[in-house]
């Protein structure tokens, strides 16, 4: 069994619930980080991949509290199951 580490940039988490085949694992916290990251941008396909780089790319840190849209934070969930 292997460690299922957060592939997230500085996230030390493990035991991570979600994964993604082209993203790897990622934490309950990153999760959530990464819907406030995306927001309420209208992305297409290709847009949302690069946010997930990005955002996979991007030491932790606080962030202010914004609004997610429902479509996107359920997109986030469809990827990272
Ligand atoms: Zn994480």
């Amino acid at each position: 069994m292997g460690v299922m580490a957060c592939n997230r940039k500085d996230c030390t988490n493990i035991m991570c619930d979600r994964y993604s085949f082209d993203h790897g694992y990622l934490c309950d916290e990153c999760l959530e980080e990464l819907k406030k990251f995306v927001g309420c941008k209208q992305l297409s396909e290709d847009e949302l991949e690069e946010q997930i780089i990005k955002f996979m790319n991007h030491p932790k840190h606080p962030r202010k509290p914004v609004d997610v849209s429902a479509m996107n934070a359920n997109r986030i969930d469809a990827i990272f199951t």
